[in-house]
């Protein structure tokens, strides 16, 4: 049993490759891709064909994608900084390392 969706790519079937061809000579066309979709595993890849579908998509509809999750204001994420010397080489050269630690504030 197969599942499938059509790509959401706008610009799908404007795409000159041979897998779109369809229909028979005199009246043949580019159509949209079929995408298969496993329920196990959904992502951007479940209903695009490829990146650059993706991208089309993304770029068209930004807005109203932007529209279903805004960021009204900037997130932070508490962290620790420490500079370490670090060792590398055979040269006995040393470098500064800057390291950065996620801080958990919820306890634990
Ligand atoms: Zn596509």
């Amino acid at each position: 049993m197969s599942n499938f969706v059509w790509c959401h790519g706008p610009s799908c079937h404007k795409s000159h490759t041979q897998d779109r061809i369809r229909g028979v000579k005199g009246s043949k066309v580019l159509r949209t891709k079929k995408v298969q979709q496993y329920s196990d595993n959904i992502n951007m890849y479940s209903y695009f064909c490829s990146q650059g579908c993706y991208n089309d998509f993304a770029n068209k509809y930004v807005r109203e994608v932007i529209a279903i999750a805004p960021r009204t204001e900037a997130l932070e994420t508490p962290i620790e900084v420490t500079k370490e010397q670090v060792q590398y080489g055979w040269r006995d050269g040393t470098y500064t390392n800057t390291r950065i630690t996620t801080v958990d504030n919820n306890g634990g």
